[in-house]
């Protein structure tokens, strides 16, 4: 099979000329940066390419910037890049399911992952892919079934113990498997991780000795991205998702920082920044307390329909996300209760769903966004007919 098979009926060209873009060209060299002071640089070896580009990070940085833009040549970021879209559907849930359907209702409304599964084949009767396809996205009941997730799972004791278990560990096993299956499927992702490419994000971290004032820099990567919930406001407020994000952007303390320059430990300031801000953005709320065990707490968090990552930004760059879904649990603890999704129309982009188990609501109420648990953004660009200022719900 050659990568070009098929793909005709393709509304962008994006994919079609994936073989002819060298990851060197103009079009995937990065946007001039705002100066920075160099820290810690290495001898550099680069290859000729980075030798005429500004110089506004590490050669690290740089490296994780190139990977990211070559990134987007290689996934479908919009539904017109599908061969067929999906009316939305419901998930049956004969038992204990819903940490998994509501899940896999999510993760559905992410073009780049119907992408995948619309390409993949296997023979393994227990693939989650496979199934995922059959029995949910092209199904022809009013609702798809969700036995096959155990299947998937079924090495893994976690999701076999005949109880509901946390819906992050459920996002997680899943982007794992999917990461596996889709490599192993298709020629195009070979070599390639796919969470980090559709979900990944690094933070770059800048330490400075307050003695002798040498900069340190180190960076951090992840796909899914824990938020945690902030102390109570006062006034009885409540924080927005956004005020949570930034949290994880505000200058603290590293104590007993040891200096490679001077030799000496002190407690240093570290400013963390977002160097690569990801294609699709997937943030976990923790709303676990640390006072108690399983106790989960419930205060509201408000779902910023536009979120703009700026003044996060490693050197200001704009990234613009629009809210795209969320997992929503009600109930005291996070092992218990129930799990459903909202998200944002695979037909009509301007209208969420609410998707709860096997029913399929075309209205949503406004009081779900505040209990969600797992949120989802995709780039404004990424969408199409989308306002800036509308409501969510
Ligand atoms: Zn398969
Ligand atoms: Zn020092």
């Amino acid at each position: 099979m050659t990568v070009n098979e098929g793909w005709d009926s393709f509304k962008t060209n994006r994919w079609i000329n994936f073989d002819t873009i060298p990851s060197s060209s103009s079009q995937n060299r990065p946007a001039p940066r705002a100066p920075e002071i160099e820290v810690n640089r290495k001898t550099p070896d680069s290859p000729s390419n980075r030798a005429n580009r500004p110089r506004t990070l590490s050669d690290r940085g740089n490296e994780i910037l190139d990977n990211h833009e070559l990134v987007s040549s290689l996934y479908a970021w919009n539904w017109s890049e599908l061969r067929e879209n999906y009316p939305e559907k419901g998930i049956q849930n004969p038992s204990i399911y819903c940490y998994a359907i509501s899940c896999v209702q999510l993760l559905s409304h992410v073009p780049a992952i119907v992408r995948i599964l619309q390409d993949h084949q296997c023979q393994d009767t227990a693939c989650l892919c496979c199934n995922w396809k059959k029995n949910f996205l092209q199904s022809h009941g009013h609702a798809g079934t969700i036995n096959w997730f155990r299947e998937a799972f079924k090495k893994d004791r976690k999701f076999n113990q005949g109880r509901q278990e946390d819906a992050h560990d459920a996002l997680l096993a899943i982007l794992g498997k999917l990461d596996k299956i889709s490599v192993q499927s298709n020629p195009r992702l070979k070599g390639r991780k796919v969470a980090d490419d559709l979900f990944g994000y690094s933070i770059r971290n800048e330490v400075q000795c307050p003695g002798c004032k040498n900069k340190h820099v180190y960076y951090e990567h992840n796909t899914v991205m824990t938020v945690r919930m902030l102390r109570k406001d006062p006034s009885g407020k409540s924080h927005s998702i956004k005020e949570l994000m930034q949290a994880l952007f505000t200058e603290s303390k590293i104590f007993g920082y040891n200096c490679s320059k001077c030799k000496k430990k002190s407690d240093a300031p570290v400013k963390p920044t977002l160097l690569r801000a990801p294609q699709i953005l997937l943030m976990h709320i923790s709303r676990f307390s640390f006072d108690g065990w399983g106790k989960k707490i419930s205060r509201p968090v408000t779902l910023n329909e536009t979120l703009d990552v700026t003044s996060m930004a490693t050197a200001g760059a704009s990234t613009v996300y629009k809210l795209c879904g969320a997992v929503i649990h009600g109930g005291t603890t996070l092992d218990y209760g129930h799990y459903w999704c909202v998200a944002r129309s695979r037909k009509r982009e301007e209208q969420f769903v609410t998707l709860n188990d096997s029913s399929v609501s075309q209205h949503t109420n406004p009081r779900d966004a505040l209990q969600s648990y797992i949120v989802l953004y995709r780039r404004r660009e990424h969408l199409a007919n989308v306002g800036n200022e509308k409501s969510m719900i």
